[in-house]
């Protein structure tokens, strides 16, 4: 039996719900990677009610595309003609962050729609300032290209008191002004934030139900539900060992159950002794190494059977965000990271 992600719609369309009571700025919904691990065809409430789309890469337009006649942004833009027609004839707005893309766009003869991605701090991609100041006549006086809006990225927006944030907010608005329709706010701006909404905000983890806040969930509601079955119990003696490294030692007798589960699909494999399991709705601990295919867990206090269920993230009592602080991870490494042998399904 595989591990089975089930995909919550009602959560989904909640998430939604606190998006749009934190702001009432349009949503540029994040559904990159996949729509973080939750699949494109199973995040229909996003798809409906978002204003936009965006993803990554063009191999992701293309795929959503097949799913939908919404307006798509592409994130990274475009690196060759070729690329740069797929685009247009996909109907997808594109992100330019480099002076190599505005070259190419500047050769186009069709009607085409861009945002232009300005680098107010983090030094990942973006124009730098005077690039944009030169090519905004171009882009203005060019009448197939329609400048859709102007966009730049926090680098710290989870570290509330970050100095860089006030610094990359005044930076754009320096930059950018009223007329322009502005967005820089991801999730973590999104609730924190309000000065930094402007016309567009992009959230992207807030809607699969993850807080980017350690000490505050703010009703998010987790989308994906992980689990997976028990698949054999054993008691062990005091002083046996679990486990690959027989890392984890066990100090008085001790019912195990082994959950059909590994990093092969996805869980973390740091994931430290005592990461919390569902199990019939206790909290037990992970003990010993995570293997390629299972986890074994303490099951001594509570009433297991082989074929019960157990949750390993997406639950109220056990959210993606605690077993990433179990495994020195983020919850957008976990979600993006369940593999392929996991079968994702949609939920109600
Ligand atoms: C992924 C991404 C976001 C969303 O970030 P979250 O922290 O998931 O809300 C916003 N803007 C850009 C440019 C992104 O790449």
């Amino acid at each position: 039996m595989p591990a089975v992600a089930l995909i919550s719609q009602s959560a989904l369309t909640h998430n939604l719900s606190i998006v749009k009571n934190k702001s009432s700025a349009k949503i540029i919904a994040m559904v990159k990677a996949n729509a973080y691990g939750h699949h494109l065809n199973l995040i229909t409430p996003l798809i409906e009610n978002a204003d936009l789309l965006a993803v990554s890469e063009l191999s992701e337009v293309q795929k959503l595309r097949q799913l939908t006649d919404q307006p798509i942004l592409l994130l990274s833009g475009i690196y060759t003609s070729e690329e740069l027609q797929q685009a247009i004839d996909l109907k997808c707005q594109i992100v330019i962050h480099h002076p190599a893309q505005i070259v190419l766009i500047n050769h186009n003869t069709q009607a085409l729609g861009i945002w232009l991605k300005i680098d107010t701090g983090m030094h990942r991609l973006g124009l730098s300032h005077d690039e944009y100041r030169q090519c905004l006549p171009d882009f203005e006086s060019n009448a197939l290209i329609t400048i859709k809006g102007v966009m730049s990225h926090f680098a710290c927006a989870d570290e509330l008191n970050h100095p860089m944030n006030l610094l990359q907010l005044k930076t754009f608005k320096q930059l950018t002004d009223n007329n322009n329709n502005r967005s820089m706010a991801n999730s973590a701006a999104i609730l924190s934030n309000p000065a930094a909404h402007f016309d567009f905000i992009r959230p992207g983890i807030m809607l699969y139900g993850a807080s980017p806040f350690a000490d505050n969930d703010h009703d998010l509601q987790p989308v994906m539900q992980l689990s997976a079955p028990v698949t054999a119990i054993k008691t062990i003696q005091a002083g046996a060992t679990v486990g690959y490294g027989s890392t984890w030692v066990a100090d008085q007798p001790t019912t195990i159950a082994i959950i059909g589960i590994g990093y092969g699909d996805g869980y973390p494999r740091h994931a430290k002794n005592g990461t919390p399991v569902l199990i019939n709705d206790i909290l037990c601990p992970l003990v010993g190494r995570v293997s390629m295919d299972m986890i074994a867990i303490d099951v001594s206090h509570i009433t297991v059977s082989i074929g019960d269920t157990a949750i390993l993230w997406g639950h109220k009592k056990l959210r993606v965000e605690t077993v990433a602080q179990y495994s020195d991870t983020l919850s957008y490494e976990l979600l993006t990271g369940i593999s392929g042998r996991v079968s994702v399904v949609r939920g109600t």
